[in-house]
């Protein structure tokens, strides 16, 4: 297994990948209203996209992904695809993951959004995952390990009652979407490889209300919680450097606001 390291200019191309993920986010996050369909969505975010020459949507085509966005609602963790049959409703938490390729370089950045008025469980589950994701980024430190970051998700989660999903992990990203290594959400620290300046992480707690199952819906893409209880959603691309990590998608909303 090898990681790539990136230059200071990779990285900073790489910050401008994520400046459009983090534009997609923010338009987005005005539009997400009770009563718009995913797919007014999904049309959304391609057009803050094509507003950017160059720019082009890395989740559209993937595998055969059909869309520019992941939506996911309530019950779906992840991989969700935008339709123009289905509706946002209030009081409803809506996991929105985006991606984006710019002048050779991946950005990557999901959130969980409360729509309107969300329940207290609701609400404790969007913060305790959010506030995972940066304990994890405070572990993206040189001369620390891997499973530090992972680590960090599930010993935040699991004392405040929720359970991390295991069948789905963060990931190096760069020139490709996954690149070199896979970086769950669970684990010992102290454990895989050294971490060095110039590894770039997609780093992506997945977080469920209760256990921490999930199973793929008949579409062959939107995972769902196993007990159809709701998951939460956030990840961030960062840099890891000799002066600490560097958030690459810095700016991104914040879920509840
Ligand atoms: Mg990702």
């Amino acid at each position: 297994m090898s990681i790539d390291i990136k230059s200071s200019a990779e990285i900073e191309s790489m910050k401008r990948a994520n400046g459009i993920v983090v534009a997609v986010h923010k338009e987005l996050r005005e539009k997400l209203r009770p009563g718009i369909s995913t797919r007014e969505l999904d049309k959304i975010a391609s057009g803050v996209i094509a507003k950017h020459s160059g720019a082009i949507p890395v989740f559209l085509g993937y595998h055969g992904f059909p869309a520019t966005i992941c939506v996911s609602i309530d019950s779906e963790v992840v991989h969700g695809i935008p339709s123009q049959d289905r509706f946002i409703v209030e009081g409803s938490i809506v996991s929105i993951d985006v991606g984006v390729k710019y002048r050779g370089f991946v950005g990557d950045a999901a959130v969980t959004y409360g729509v309107g008025k969300i329940d207290e469980a609701g609400r404790k589950l969007l913060i305790a995952t959010r506030d995972s994701l940066y304990s994890a980024i405070e572990k993206a430190r040189v001369g620390g390990r891997l499973s530090d970051i992972s680590n960090a998700v599930e010993s935040f989660v699991v004392p405040r009652g929720f359970s991390v999903v295991t069948e789905y992990v963060g990931h190096g990203v760069g020139r490709e979407m996954h690149e070199e290594p896979q970086v769950p959400n669970f684990g010992r620290p102290g454990l895989g490889p050294r971490l060095k300046a110039g590894m770039t992480l997609a780093i992506e707690p997945m977080v469920n209300e209760g256990v921490g199952g999930t199973r793929v819906l008949s579409d062959g893409w939107t995972v769902v919680t196993a007990d159809g209880r709701r998951s939460a959603h956030f990840e961030h691309s960062v840099a890891i450097t000799k002066d600490g990590p560097i958030i690459l998608s810095e700016g991104l909303p914040t879920g509840l606001d």
